[in-house]
């Protein structure tokens, strides 16, 4: 026989009541289950609320007949005639009289006892239940509504009572005896004291019903029916990747559950070790599905951890003093006086130097639990052994759960290293004994993200959201777009990478979701959904979104962002950049940039700012970390100028080339800006800091490639007249190296901490010599590579390129 319960998310609707029977019906072809069934979800909630409404003198009227007509209405869509009207809107009636009397009572007192407000929730259990139950009668004639109150037994404490559990089972099973012609619909949730009186057996209590059922009954299985795929790896509702769990033990499912994981309450747990009954969780709205088994012995599973939890709301008392070190009985002292009051401590943690003691309550405890301490330790106090107990709020508790963690080193590292990251502050960490679980308090505001990000870290099925903010909506983001939608699904099923557009701006508009941009439409998005642009507001924006994994991609060629990329890192947040003019200012700032990046734990990567997608910035910086020392960098690192160089041959005059690679669309609006070398300068400016000479602009010698009276000229225009004018001076360079065999090249060094971009004739030997087209080419001579230098060369200019640069190192965020 099997014990069924009905979570409130199964009971409030329509369809879902239609699915349960039907999982009755299959369910009964075997056995005859025992039904158990808790009120519809929300409904205890607003019973809650309306008591205090009536203790507060406040007016309730209108939510009390919502309540009632969320029953009537589900009960006038399933039943007719008489069984409606005369059975179930009459029952109804009458338990709505009564609690309207209830509320009258408490709303003239002004006071609502627990023992009153536990009378007042259980109406939600009645109602449902009854409800079903006889719904269920036109289905089942069998079908019998039970007021668990008559068979649960328990102590007086309200709200949260104790279970009596050998008169329980004997109440249950002599029930059964009498009564298993029936198919019995019992109300969750609720239970008596010795004196009749209603008790409750704590929030979420249906769970535990149906639990003490199936132990007083030895079922085969206790099935629990709610709204999610059985237990997950974390709340779905804050988690939107959590996975569901085939197995869990019943540790590590009381573990998740007491940490928060609501969707089973941790008392259920306990009759059901004790009889090795298997609790299986299952979903209505998706009944194929087997859910998740809870027993005893599970499959070791390829993660360390079984999956994540969080009590939301939670505050933290410190209690420290020097009269604590070395002294047995405080802490005993302490929690004796904290049980005793029925505090709950979620969690205890005590530095090794026993100078303090920190521990979390319910919020609403809190107050109290330090006036209690504070009663207590009064002498103490007062010596100034102690000092006054402080209490911090809005917290919240995140726990990872998972029966392998105690043999596998490394797990907190890897917890820690994930929210530090993410610029997550812990405030305080326990772990239990048992090394069941990890638990750190967090700030409640960042809960979801620490959530998502403990997530990512653990679980491997898909290993990481990056969420990316673009900033510059021209050639380049338009073809990162396009490469990173087409690429979207390579990257989740090989590399467990999903990348997400959360923002993008250029200097009109700019625009936000939090499920991220379609990829495929996202200039339409900015165009009608954008707002005024504005770039203070575009960092607040990511600021608030606050989310794990967050990239910022400065995809513009402007000084504008550069003044915000601190305050950027400095809010977790990773900058990709071929934006160069920030590496290229003053070198104060260039350091800035890394140590703060160092500093907040993220990453800053600009391969795009030297040679495009060309592994240059990373090739150095490997040679570096791997203890090789530079000696020499040789380069060519201006498409456009080798491009001009590569065609400035034969005939063809240096203005028509100059003029041929303008149309090509090489060079800058005004090609003054690429042959005068400050595009170049600033690429081996970038090498040479990187490099780990602290250089400025200025220390950089430029030779001009141009006579001085083509970069006086005062247009673009006028520039080009010059040019002409000037092709003699360009013709004597080219023969002076066509007749000793040589190739001209504008190459930029860097040898002895000294930067140089000059015009250098280079004969075939030279490994730049047969450089083509608007090809870049680097050689770096080290320790290492010092008889033959180790060479990079390629493609390094144009929107592809360098949008496969910025993608690479998007990618490469958090990888280490
Ligand atoms: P019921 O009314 O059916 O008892 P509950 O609201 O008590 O339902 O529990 C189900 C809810 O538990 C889910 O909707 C989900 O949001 C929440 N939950 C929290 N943590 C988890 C988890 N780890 N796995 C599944 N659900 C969880
Ligand atoms: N209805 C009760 C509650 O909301 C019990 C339960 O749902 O299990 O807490
Ligand atoms: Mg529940």
């Amino acid at each position: 026989m099997k014990v069924l319960k009905f979570g409130g998310t199964t009971v409030g609707s329509v369809s879902n009541i239609l699915t349960l029977l039907e999982t009755l019906a299959e369910e009964s072809k075997k056995e005859k289950p025992v039904v158990v069934l808790s009120a519809m979800s929300g409904v205890t909630d607003a019973l809650a609320s309306l008591a205090d409404a009536a203790a507060a003198g406040l007016h309730y009227a209108d939510q009390i007949s919502e309540l009632e007509h969320r029953h009537t209405a589900v009960a006038k869509e399933l039943l007719i005639g008489q069984q409606l009207e005369e059975i179930v809107l009459a029952q109804l009636d009458v338990y709505f009289d009564e609690l309207r009397r209830l509320l009258q009572h408490i709303q003239s007192l002004r006071e609502v006892t627990p023992k009153t407000r536990d009378l007042v929730l259980s109406y939600g259990e009645r109602c449902a239940t009854y409800l079903v139950s006889k719904v269920a009668e036109l289905h089942f004639s069998e079908a019998l509504f039970v007021d668990a109150s008559t068979l649960i037994k328990t102590d007086s404490s309200f709200g949260h009572a104790r279970v009596n559990t050998e008169l329980t089972s004997q109440l249950i099973r002599t029930y059964y005896q009498e009564n298993k012609q029936h198919l019995l619909f019992v109300t969750g949730f609720i239970a008596s004291d010795d004196h009749g009186q209603l008790t409750t057996l704590g929030r979420g209590g249906s769970d535990y019903t149906a639990a003490l059922l199936g132990s007083a009954l030895n079922c085969s299985e206790i099935q629990i029916w709610t709204d999610v795929n059985g237990m997950m790896t974390a709340d779905p509702k804050m988690v939107k990747k959590a996975i569901p769990l085939t197995e869990l033990s019943y540790t590590e499912a009381m573990e998740l559950s007491y940490f928060g994981a609501r969707v089973i309450y941790p008392p259920s747990m306990t009759p059901a070790f004790l009889k090795k009954i298997p609790i299986v969780i299952r979903n209505i709205t998706n009944p194929a599905f087997l859910g998740t088994v809870i027993q005893h012995d599970t499959l070791k599973s390829s993660s360390n951890i079984k999956g994540i939890s969080s009590v939301n709301d939670t505050s933290i008392i410190n209690l420290q003093g020097s009269g604590m070190v070395g002294k047995a009985g405080y802490s005993g002292r302490l929690f004796s006086l904290l049980s005793r009051e029925q505090i709950n401590v979620i969690l205890i943690t005590q530095a090794s130097s026993e100078h303090s003691i920190t521990f979390a309550v319910n919020p609403a405890d809190a107050v109290k639990a330090k006036q209690l301490i504070e009663q207590e330790f009064e002498l103490e106090l007062q010596a100034e052994k102690l000092e006054a107990p402080t209490i911090e709020q809005d917290l919240s508790v995140l726990a990872i759960v998972g029966e392998n963690m105690k043999e596998t080193p490394g797990i907190s590292g890897k917890l820690f290293h994930a929210l530090g990251r993410n610029g997550i502050n812990v405030r305080a960490i326990a772990q239990g004994s048992s090394e069941y679980n990890i638990s750190v308090i967090i700030l409640k505001e960042e809960l979801r993200k620490a959530l998502n990000t403990v997530h990512d870290a653990f679980f491997t099925e898909l290993k990481k959201t990056l969420h990316v903010f673009c900033l510059g909506t021209g050639n380049i983001s338009t073809t990162l777009i396009r490469q990173l939608q087409e690429h979207h699904t390579y990257l989740q099923q090989h590399n467990g990478i999903q990348v997400k557009l959360m923002g993008i701006s250029n200097s009109r508009k700019m625009v936000f979701d939090a499920d991220g941009i379609p990829l495929e439409s996202w200039q339409q998005v900015l165009e009608t959904n954008g707002e005024p642009a504005d770039l203070q507001e575009f960092v607040n924006r990511m600021q608030q979104m606050n989310l794990q994994n967050c990239v910022l991609a400065d995809n513009t060629a402007s000084p504008a962002p550069i003044s915000f990329y601190e305050e950027v890192f400095r809010s977790n947040i990773s900058i990709v950049t071929c934006n160069k003019i920030g590496n290229s200012s003053e070198y104060q700032q260039y350091k800035s940039f890394k140590d703060t990046a160092l500093l907040h734990g993220v990453d800053f990567y600009y391969e795009t700012n030297v040679g495009a997608g060309l592994p240059i910035v990373r090739t150095l910086k490997d040679l570096m970390l791997s203890g090789d020392r530079v000696l020499r960098i040789e380069a060519i690192l201006s498409g456009t100028i080798s491009f001009i160089f590569n065609n400035f041959k034969g005939n063809a005059s240096f203005h028509d080339v100059v003029k041929l690679a303008q149309e090509k669309g090489f060079t800058e609006p005004d090609p003054r800006d690429d042959l005068s070398g400050l595009d170049f300068m600033r690429k081996m400016l970038i090498l040479a800091r990187d490099a780990g000479y602290p250089l400025e602009a200025s220390d950089v010698q430029i030779e001009n490639i141009l006579p001085p009276s083509c970069l006086k000229a005062a247009n673009v225009p006028e520039f080009y007249t010059e040019l002409q004018a000037a092709e003699a001076y360009f013709v004597e360079m080219k023969e002076k190296a066509a007749k000793s065999g040589k190739a001209l090249r504008y190459i930029g060094s860097l040898e002895n901490g000294q930067v140089k971009i000059s015009l250098q004739m280079v004969d075939e030997s030279h490994p730049f010599y047969t450089l083509s087209g608007s090809d870049n080419i680097i050689s770096f001579t080290t320790d290492r590579y010092k008889e033959r230098p180790m060479v990079v060369k390629g493609p390094g200019a144009g929107a592809e390129v360098t949008a496969a640069g910025v993608f690479a190192d998007i990618v490469n965020v958090g990888s280490h």
